[in-house]
């Protein structure tokens, strides 16, 4: 149903949508059409509400009409004129069209440019009054005069309103196909029509103790800002409007993931005893210390574990830094006190990889371990409900089939960016109030993990294991292939492994497969002497499994592969990994690759070949590779780079967008509305006393949490 917007009942629009409403889709508003919707919706516009809520991520003042005598070079300006003449010219080399206008006022002449635009030419007889907006260029010094490309415009008396100029004029992004004047003018239309479906929906003393504006008003303002407001406010974000904006979306945030929290709490979950005996022999067994992090954060678990309240603790931590071990000294106290645990990875061979290694550590306890995923042949599904197996490693099949434990006590979560809220949620379902432990090495900025994760209590390892040292990283270009192939040379001879990284983009998936194959033969000509071994996500997964198998065990020198090894492969021996096309690569995911190396105490070295050109964002990525190995400096690079928009890959991790909040921006609005949402799901945990909030709370969260059941 619809939230902040209401039904107009009885209204005819048009033949398709009797009635209209936020949920009405894009493509029945007036001036859309099926052909435009399908562009809209590259701008993640669906709906009527999605056009209201789409907000310019900047604005221009061009309310200050100035004569031409008084234009300034270099600036951006904007002139109320009238036209002199109207050409097209074609350039003769390039056989370019060019649209050339001139127009003039009591004090001068300006001439405009518009490029592959020849049809703009009907538009402009002569003396035809018009306001033109634009940067001034021209020599200042030649006296050729004053000139425009590719200014916007405004003809005069055929409208009343102004929406491109004399006036501070919003800036959307825009995409292929739809301009910016285009889509300008559609959303001012969306909004003059239907502005007034927006309906209040949060508490009135929320509104009133934190001055906020009212919502409707704020949209209008966002969108087409009143001729006093302050431009700078607006770009910055900092005006009464966006406050109000801001605010909504956080509080929203905040107040889902209060209510998820509230609803734990008032659950019970069990109560795990300290035993102790596994555990000690356990850790007995290990080669090696736990750190003082890991330690501590132990602590953390088991007091959790022994309150009679489901945990729900998010282990933070670096690449490297152990958190393995931490889970499954958390999985033996389960299964101490007769109960089952289980862990749940992204991918398969990860999956494979963690039950390899646990089911080696745990069977000399006399456990049995099981793995079940969707490509696992004979799945052991009788085992884990008659409760044979005690500790079960699988992926989302352990969710996703059929599958039904004894008595699940604990479910570990392994790399969570890859799990959203909504499988948490499944995942609890599967027992009865299962304790639930997420592991993850997605490097946050530590002042916002907070505040992100406000359902979760977090826990920080902030320390490595001794020994390991700091991967080399550096930066090659094709032209140095040589050099790169002399550095992989040296490791192999020195009895070390190397892995060989492929870009894998989405959306031609298939090509880049190609390149990875392809890489493996070449080097099966440069190192012909060297066993060379190959993965793809495309590959069956016992093919795969005896590859990484062969590799691990040290019969393969050289992995090539695509990101399939992202995440948990554990190879000590390897030192070297070159990854191609690193320009491709986001940063988070560089620092995740290069997390798999480094681990045995040798020198170890990250190459990053990059194909030129790139961008400067890819520039600032490899660069910070370059410069730093901290997994928190690197996360808040990436958000520099990158801004917050979508940096917790919010859709993934089942949050509701935001679109308009800044989390480092708005940190001030985000505390305040944390603070607000929490007491309101305390006092109201099912929002009985708040319909319309509720209903928008669902919506914004896309019913993917069954957060209050009334
Ligand atoms: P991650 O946190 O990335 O999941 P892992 O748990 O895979 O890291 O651990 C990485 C490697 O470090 C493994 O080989 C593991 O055996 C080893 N390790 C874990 N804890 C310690 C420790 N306290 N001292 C030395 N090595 C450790
Ligand atoms: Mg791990």
């Amino acid at each position: 149903m619809n939230n902040r917007i209401k039904n107009l009942k009885g209204v005819k629009t048009s033949n398709f949508s009797p009635r209209i409403s936020g949920d009405t889709h894009a493509q029945y508003v007036k001036g859309v059409g099926p052909v435009r919707a399908g562009l809209l919706e590259r701008l993640g516009i669906k709906t009527l509400e999605d056009i209201l809520f789409y907000f310019p991520w900047r604005y221009e003042d061009r309310k200050n009409l100035k004569k031409i005598c008084d234009l300034s070079y270099g600036n951006l300006e904007t002139t109320l004129c009238e036209v002199v003449s109207a050409d097209v010219i074609t350039t003769p080399r390039k056989k370019m069209k060019i649209f050339e206008l001139t127009v003039a006022d009591k004090t001068g002449f300006l001439k405009s440019k518009w490029f592959n635009q020849p049809y703009l030419k009907k538009y402009f007889k002569k003396d035809q009054k018009l306001i033109l907006s634009g940067v001034v260029k021209g020599n200042p010094y030649t006296g050729i005069g004053l000139e425009m490309e590719n200014p916007e415009f405004e003809l005069l008396g055929s409208e009343d309103k102004f929406i491109h100029t004399s006036r501070i004029v919003p800036v959307y992004k825009a995409t292929e196909g739809i301009s910016q004047k285009q889509l300008r003018t559609l959303i001012f239309n969306a909004i003059d029509t239907y502005s007034f479906l927006i309906e209040e929906y949060l508490p009135e003393y929320i509104i009133k103790k934190n001055n906020l504006k009212p919502l409707r008003w704020s949209v209008k303002e966002a969108h087409f800002p009143e001729e006093f407001t302050d431009v700078g406010a607006l770009n910055n974000g900092s005006g009464p409007a966006h406050k109000r904006l801001v605010f909504d979306e956080l509080f929203m945030l905040e107040l889902g993931l209060a209510l998820l929290k509230k609803r734990e709490t008032l659950e019970r979950g069990i109560s795990f005893r300290d035993k102790n005996d596994l555990v000690n022999k356990f850790l007995a067994g290990l080669p090696f210390e736990l750190t003082r992090a890991q330690k501590r954060i132990l602590d953390q678990v088991r007091a959790d574990m022994k309150r009679p309240l489901p945990m729900n603790r998010l282990v933070h931590g670096d690449v490297g830094c152990g958190k393995t071990v931490v889970a499954l000294v958390s999985m033996l106290i389960v299964v101490e006190n007769g109960y089952q645990a289980c862990l749940m990875a992204p991918t398969e061979i990860l999956a494979g990889q963690h039950f390899i290694n646990i089911r080696r550590m745990v069977e000399g306890l006399g456990l049995k371990a099981a793995l079940l995923t969707s490509g696992s042949k004979d799945k052991p599904v009788d085992d884990i409900s008659m409760g044979k197996a005690q500790i079960i490693i699988g992926t989302h099949a352990l969710i996703q089939e059929k599958v039904k434990f004894r008595n699940l006590g604990l479910a570990v979560i392994d790399e969570q960016h890859r799990f959203g809220v909504v499988q948490r949620a499944s995942l609890r379902t599967k027992g009865l109030n299962p304790d639930i432990l997420i592991m993850t090495a997605t490097p946050i900025p530590r002042t916002l993990a907070m505040t992100l994760y406000g359902d979760l209590d977090i826990s920080i390892i902030d320390e490595l294991p001794a020994g390991r040292k700091p991967v080399i990283t550096k930066v090659f270009f094709p032209s140095q292939k040589d050099g790169l192939y002399s550095s992989i040379k040296r490791e192999l001879s020195k009895g070390r492994q190397v892995y060989i990284v492929y870009p894998l983009i989405e959306e031609s998936e298939k090509l880049d497969l190609k390149s990875a194959i392809a890489g493996a033969g070449a080097f099966e000509k440069i190192f012909p002497e060297r066993k060379i071994g190959l993965v793809h996500g495309k590959m069956r997964h016992d093919e795969r499994e005896a590859v990484m198998s062969a590799f691990k065990s040290g019969d393969i020198d050289l992995l090539v592969s695509t990101t399939v090894i992202e995440v948990g492969i554990d190879v000590p021996n390897a030192s070297l990994m070159l990854i191609v096309h690193a320009e491709r690569f986001g940063l988070a995911q560089l620092h995740q690759l290069r997390g798999r190396i480094g681990r045995g105490g040798y020198d170890s070295y990250c190459l990053l070949m990059a194909y030129p050109p790139f961008s400067d964002e890819a520039k600032r990525r490899l660069k910070a590779m370059e410069s730093t190995g901290d997994g928190f400096k690197i996360a808040e690079e990436d958000l520099a780079i990158r801004g917050p928009g979508d940096f917790f890959g919010t859709r993934q991790s089942g949050l509701p967008e935001l679109k308009i909040a800044n989390i480092i921006r708005d940190m001030g609005v985000l505390e305040i509305s944390r603070k607000e949402a929490f007491a309101l799901a305390d006092a109201e945990p099912d929002l009985s006393g708040h319909p319309l909030l509720k209903e928008t709370l669902q919506k914004k969260w896309m019913g993917r949490l069954e957060l209050i059941k009334s």
